[in-house]
């Protein structure tokens, strides 16, 4: 009977709202895992720069460390020569070289104390990176579970709502099913659905011929609107 075909139309057309919400929830929940994920990896990859970085430093910091230390030789031996010496031409030339030297010295002192407070400010960059990490993993971890809940029961729902719609297509002739799936392709708005008002659907407000209106309110036969495309739903099978 026709009009119970309408009716399980409109029931599959419902069903497939249904999953389609589900599925949108289901999108919007896993994308709030996945973007903290790519937190995380973000962090990690920063974490990496710093630790690269800090390892850098400390090469340079120990290269620093030699050049100081072979100066700081090199100044005692000069301090030495000048206490040896007795030629104030040489003196002078001695004097001239220690002062050259403190200033050297002087100057990789300096640029170790920079270094050093650069390895202490990534120090503290990696450990706050380490924390918003662990954070991030914790939070992910907790939501994860959640998330996961959710999507499977929603999931269940969905294979339910699926296995319904696949048994009521079955009920469907064939031509129902035709027309139906084809209309689902153009993505309407509102609803695949409309009704005969006052001669004219209630959607687009397209005249409907008395003819048609006859095939559709008295035959019930399946027929579209001819300017929108959509399904004319029978008065007595709207409810
Ligand atoms: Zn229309």
């Amino acid at each position: 009977m026709n009009q119970e075909y309408f009716k399980i139309l409109k029931e599959i057309n419902s069903l497939e709202q249904n999953i389609s919400t589900l599925e949108t929830t289901n999108n919007n929940e896993t994308a709030r895992v996945s973007k903290l994920q790519d937190r995380r990896q973000l962090a990690q990859e920063e974490l990496e720069q710093y630790k690269a970085s800090l390892k850098d430093r400390r090469l340079l910091a120990q290269k620093n460390e030699n050049e100081l230390s072979s100066t700081d030789s090199k100044l005692a031996k000069i301090k030495a020569d000048i206490g040896g010496s007795f030629d104030s031409k040489e003196m002078e030339l001695l004097d001239r070289e220690k002062q050259k030297l403190s200033i050297q010295l002087d100057e990789l002192e300096s640029a170790g104390f920079e270094l050093l407070e650069q390895m202490e400010e990534l120090e503290q960059l990696i450990k706050d990176k380490q924390t918003f990490i662990q954070g991030v993993g914790e939070t992910i971890d907790e939501i994860q579970q959640e998330v996961d809940q959710l999507v499977n029961e929603n999931q269940k729902q969905i294979n339910s709502y699926q296995s319904r719609i696949d048994s009521s297509l079955t009920q469907l002739p064939e031509n129902f099913v035709n027309t139906y799936q084809k209309l689902k392709t153009k993505n309407l708005s509102v609803s695949l659905f409309t009704k005969i008002q006052a001669g004219k659907c209630f959607v687009c407000k397209m005249g409907v011929d008395k003819t048609r209106e006859a095939q559709v309110e008295d035959q019930l036969q399946l027929k579209t609107c001819s300017s929108c495309g959509r399904i004319f739903i029978p008065n007595q099978a709207l409810f």
